[in-house]
Formats: C-alpha cells, structure tokens, sequence
C-alpha cells in the first residue's frame, strides 16, 4: 500500500468531541443519540462511534441494519438503532433475528415489520428492543396516524408474549430548519398524541425522541414556540461541526478536511484552453498545478470554475472542467511559490482561510450534507487527534 495518498479526507477527532459536546449541552436534560448513518455522513463509521461515544453520546442512530452489523463487527457495543427496512420478505425475518441477537434496536415503521419482528423475536435468543416510527407529518418514514392504535395494540400483545419490549417512540422534523415554522410545534404535538396513546394500549416507552441537528441547535427558540426535545435527540449532521441552518454559526467545528497533492506543474500561454472542452482559454502566460481529484472522487463537476483550493496559505481558482479523476487550478501569472507534491486543500474548518463544505454547498446549488457524504472512490480516509 502507498503510505502517503494522493487524496485524504482527514477527519480531526477534536472537533468531533467538541461538537458532541456541544450537542450534549444543548439537549440537556435529553439525552443524545448521535447519527452515525451513511459512514458517518462519510467520515468513517466505527472511528467516528468510539469518539462520539467517548465525548458522551448515550446511543448511535443509523438507517441500516447494514450499517448497524458494521459498527457491531467494528467492535462498537453501544446501544445502535436502525429505522430504515426493505427487505425481500423472505429476508426480513433471519436478517431481524441477526439484528436481536445483536442487541440492535430496532425502528419499525409498517406493520409488516412488525410481524417480521415479532416473528425474528421468537427465533432469536433475546427480546426485540423496539422503537415505533410515527409520521407527524414528513410523510416520508413511520405509522400513518390511522394505524397507530392497530400498531400499538400489536406491540402490547407482543411484549405480552414476551417477543418485544418498545423502548422508544419516535418521529421525524419536516422544517426543523426553519424553527419558526409552524409544522414544528404541530409535529411535536402529534408525537405526544402517539405517545399517549401507546400508554392508553400498555406500553411504557422509555425514550421519546423527535429533534435533529437543526431542532436541537434551536431549541431556545423554538421552546417558545412549544417544540420540546421529549428525552432524547438525534442530531447528525452537527455532530460533524457542519451548521444544518447555512449562514448560522452555533459554535460548531467541521471535523472533515479534504486534501490532494499537486501532481504536476506545467507553463501555458495566452490562447491556450484547459481541459476537456476548452472551457477556459488563459488570457495570459499562466501557470497550471494539475490536483488528482475527479468527480468519481466526490468534487462534483458542477464545481467547475467555482471552487478555490488552498497552497501553501494562498488561494487558487479551479479553472476548466472537473474530470473524473483530475482537475486544474490557475497558480497564475507569476512564479507560484507552489511545487509537484504539494498539498493543496480543497476544503476544510475554514481556520487557514481554506473554503469550507458551505462554501461548496453554496457554488454547487446543494446542502454541506450532501458534500460530505459524496466524498468517496479514491480518497483515503484519515483519522487525527483519536
Ligand atoms: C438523518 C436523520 C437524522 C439526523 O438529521 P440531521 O439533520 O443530520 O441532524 C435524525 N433522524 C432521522 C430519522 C434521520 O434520518
């Protein structure tokens, strides 16, 4: 193996605990359970477990059952959650069992996971912890409010069998990043109904739990306005120091830094066009330093001529089309203080004047979410400050 890549994305382990930190304050008295879905939102998922963990994060939230078998064979023996289920349903069943014998819980969402589950739950060696995924109104994952009397008298049968035992009830934001909104306070009322009415059927949910990032981060004003935390939340995206409210600064530290080597060094002159197309033609003698990053490595071509990287302190445009796996910058006119086999960074915290993932997000018309998580193919990940 090549010890030194090319391309890193190098992900500091302070930032992530001081965010965590953050996270734990602001949800106080709730507890925190931190999102660790799609790797991490790309910056590693095991790693990243043991430091929010560590920094005081009580349970880990993932979408998969994959992702959760993961963590588990990555060593990680915290309480997991997984919500997201499509199964074949010949699979639901031992893949559910595989889940219990894990001790994962589990967030259901449609009665056939429900029979699933309590079908897995009499195969497996423990009782199925359950979480009840309720719509209040993303319409998106969860019961629909015209099943959840059927769902919830379900589960007290089941735990009556001594199959499951229902942890957690729990739902979803639809505008948590406008904490004026009004469907906020609405959501958190429909919750409270659900939870009402689970314990009218017998259940006694431990945990209840709605607010993302951008509900926690905003709970000041949005207790106003009635959003509770209940007595626990799911923040991600925060959890890697990135604001899920752009333009607003909650203290937070992007934990990811994206760096790539200067491959090559090479003088143009006027009329001279760069890369496929000829999209930018120097206008003057120039300097090109060539970075081996692509669009197949998450720098997504509609950055093309709106992103800047970082040398040695100094910035420089990207210029011509981003390929798959190059793109150049202009060093301009002069002599560049800039050699084969520097590092230049893409993006990062913003501390040393690098762009930053809003700073993409912004040029490329999409949120810092999908920035960091489309970051893959060759770049290495790299852990600092564990
Ligand atoms: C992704 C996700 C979260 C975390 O959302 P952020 O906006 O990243 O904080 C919380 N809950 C559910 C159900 C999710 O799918």
């Amino acid at each position: 193996m090549i010890s030194s890549p090319a391309v890193q994305a190098t992900v500091d382990h302070s930032a992530l605990t001081h965010n965590v930190r953050l996270l734990v304050q602001a949800s106080a008295p709730a507890r925190v359970i931190a999102v660790l879905k799609a790797n991490a939102y790309g910056h590693g998922a095991v790693p990243v477990a043991r430091t929010v963990l560590a920094a005081g994060a009580s349970q880990i939230g993932v979408a998969t059952l994959a992702e959760a078998f993961e963590l588990r064979a990555g060593g990680i023996e915290a309480p997991i959650i997984a919500w997201l289920h499509a199964f074949d349903p010949d699979e639901a069943v031992p893949a559910f069992a595989e889940a219990v014998n894990l001790g994962i819980e589990l967030g259901v969402s449609t009665s056939a996971q429900l029979r699933a589950v309590s079908e897995a739950a009499l195969r497996a060696d423990s009782l199925a912890v359950v979480a009840v995924k309720v719509d209040t109104g993303l319409n998106r994952g969860g019961f629909v409010r015209a099943d959840w009397r059927a769902a919830f008298a379900c589960l007290a049968n089941a735990e009556a069998a001594g199959a499951v035992q229902v942890r957690a009830v729990f739902s979803h934001l639809a505008n948590a990043d406008r904490p004026e909104c009004h469907t906020n306070t609405e959501q958190a009322r429909s919750l409270r109904e659900a939870v009402a009415l689970a314990r009218e059927a017998g259940l006694d949910p431990k945990l209840v739990h709605l607010a993302n990032s951008p509900a926690v981060l905003t709970r000041p004003k949005a207790l106003v306005n009635g959003l509770p935390a209940f007595n626990a939340t799911r923040p991600g995206v925060a959890v890697y120091g990135l604001s899920p409210i752009p333009d607003r600064d909650f203290g937070l530290i992007p934990a990811m830094t994206l760096t790539a080597r200067v491959g090559a060094v090479k003088r143009i002159q006027p009329g001279d066009g760069v890369s496929y197309g000829h999209d930018f033609v120097a206008q003057e003698p120039t300097t090109l330093g060539l970075l081996p990053i692509g669009y197949a490595d998450g720098l997504s071509r509609a950055l093309a001529g709106k992103f800047e990287v970082t040398i040695r302190g100094k910035r420089y445009p990207g210029v011509g089309r981003v390929c798959m796996d190059q793109v150049m910058v202009d060093l301009g006119p002069g002599d560049p203080p800039v050699r084969e086999g520097d590092i230049a960074t893409l993006f990062g915290p913003g501390k040393d004047g690098e762009q930053t993932a809003d700073d993409w997000a912004r040029a490329s018309g999409t949120i810092n979410y999908e920035i960091v998580t489309q970051i893959r193919g060759r770049v290495r990940l790299r852990h600092s400050n564990v």
